[in-house]
């Protein structure tokens, strides 16, 4: 292979550069190694094997570069092997690799609590702890608001993706493939609507007031607030389609917690660590959350996920209640520091503004000539479009669009409820010229006739 560096991360050239079909003969037989040794419910996106990352593109087993509109899933926001993550774990994996934080604890875990407690939205007290994933996040955080709260149920919304083991899942809206064949599910979970503008039946102005009054009486008829743990939202539904809120109904359902002693969990695992042109998309609505969930953004790609809230809350818990082997591992402590240390120094939450000022308007402008997409929204580098039958809101599928920039060398993801979304969730650092080559991909993907 032909690439000018044996090393990942932000030196590789940045160009797209294609020279083999996608994917290419070596691509193609490890892919065939995957098939006997791996089972088919671990799905492939784009079935090209990976050797190096860095910057906007990633490199392939035939020495393909792909311009990245994925991030791993919002993952390297700060790049793939940023250098102030290697450098950090690199000098970690020498020192020690792993004690478990619960029988002999270690600074850097400490110290990425107290930049939790101090980045995340309020300046209310807080406590944070480390997990492995963000699923793992997300049930600690429905067992944390049960055990302060004394009560069960927790609410849910239309579209919602809180991840795969038992409580997420059944946290979780969509049916194939997250949960299809897999119940029963986790009791004491009840799903109310989401202000979802695009669809909303009468229009996006009645949005927020009307899904917020629906989702309130729905709590209260078929629930009863009194018996409410916790009520669980992504500020902005990512799987389910990079649905925005429309404005106004997080702040009511917020109010409508308060009122009750609900405790108000933003999930922001997909839209964290600058994503959004916020360090936390809570910010963009000035929603304080009692207990927020991270992980994705948050290490750079190693393993970690946490929980941050309110120190009452958190600190409600027994001692050994809480925890896991490998929860907050050294490792992805110290990339998570380095992840940190990036997105302030090289002012990655202002970079996420800038690609959604160079995204928006050219999907706009795309959207005029082009009837298929329905929808373009998104907030910083969390930019999506919706596709429909033109003239109607019928869903058409993305799956084959996508393929079509992957055939062309451009990585991007599809979501949605209805599998009708092209999610684009570049890393932060990607050069412009390499957003706006992926840009010109997708336009010519678009033109289908
Ligand atoms: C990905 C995701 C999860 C699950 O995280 P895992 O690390 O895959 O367990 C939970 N919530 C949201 C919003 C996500 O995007």
């Amino acid at each position: 292979m032909s690439t000018a560096t044996t090393h990942g991360g932000p030196q590789l050239p940045q160009e797209r550069r294609l020279v083999t079909e996608i994917p290419g003969p070596r691509s193609r037989e490890l892919f065939a190694r995957k098939q006997s040794a791996v089972p088919p419910g671990i799905g492939t996106t784009l079935p090209v094997f990976v050797t190096h990352a860095g910057g906007g593109v990633i490199v392939d087993a035939d020495g393909n570069s792909l311009i990245d509109f994925g991030s791993g899933i919002a993952v390297t926001n700060v790049g793939n092997a940023a250098p102030r993550v290697v450098e950090r774990v690199q000098k970690q994996v020498a020192d020690f690799t792993h004690t478990c934080f619960m029988v002999a604890p270690y600074e850097s875990y400490v110290a990425v609590c107290e930049k939790l407690n101090d980045l995340t939205p309020g300046d209310h007290e807080k406590r944070t702890f480390l997990v492995n994933s963000g699923a793992e996040a997300v049930e600690n955080a429905v067992k944390v608001a049960r055990h302060a709260t004394g009560r069960q149920a927790v609410v849910v919304f239309d579209h919602g993706y809180h991840g795969r083991t038992l409580l997420t899942m059944s946290l979780t809206a969509k049916s194939m493939p997250y949960k299809h064949g897999f119940g029963p599910f986790a009791p004491e979970v009840y799903r109310v609507p989401l202000a979802y503008p695009f669809r909303w039946p009468t229009g996006p102005e009645n949005c927020a007031e009307e899904a917020a009054a629906q989702a309130i009486d729905m709590i209260n008829k078929q629930v009863g607030a009194e018996n409410v743990a916790a009520v669980l939202i992504e500020p902005i539904a990512g799987e389910g389609g990079f649905i925005e809120p429309a404005r106004g109904f997080l702040p009511k359902i917020v109010e409508y917690c308060r009122a009750n002693g609900i405790v108000f969990i933003a999930d922001e695992v997909q839209t964290g660590f600058a994503r959004t042109g916020h360090l936390f998309a809570c910010e963009d609505e000035g929603i304080v959350p009692d207990i927020i969930c991270t992980a994705k953004g948050i290490a750079g790609g190693l393993p970690l996920a946490a929980v941050t809230g309110r120190a009452d809350l958190l600190d409600h818990v027994h001692t050994g209640g809480l925890g896991g082997t490998y929860g907050g591992n050294p490792l992805a402590c110290e990339a998570a520091l380095g992840v940190l240390e990036t997105i302030e120094e090289e002012k990655l939450v202002e970079r996420a503004r800038h690609i959604g000022e160079i995204m928006l308007p050219r999907l706009r402008a795309l959207q005029e000539r082009n009837p298929i997409i329905g929808d373009v929204r998104g907030r910083g580098a969390m930019i999506a479009i919706e596709l429909v039958v033109p003239g109607t809101k019928e869903p058409h599928p993305a799956g084959e669009i996508a393929r079509r920039c992957h055939e062309q060398g451009l990585l991007a993801l599809t979501a949605g409820t209805y599998g009708n979304v092209l999610r684009f969730l570049p890393p932060l650092v990607i050069p412009d010229h390499l957003l706006e080559e992926g840009l010109s991909i997708l336009e010519k993907a678009l033109n289908i006739d």
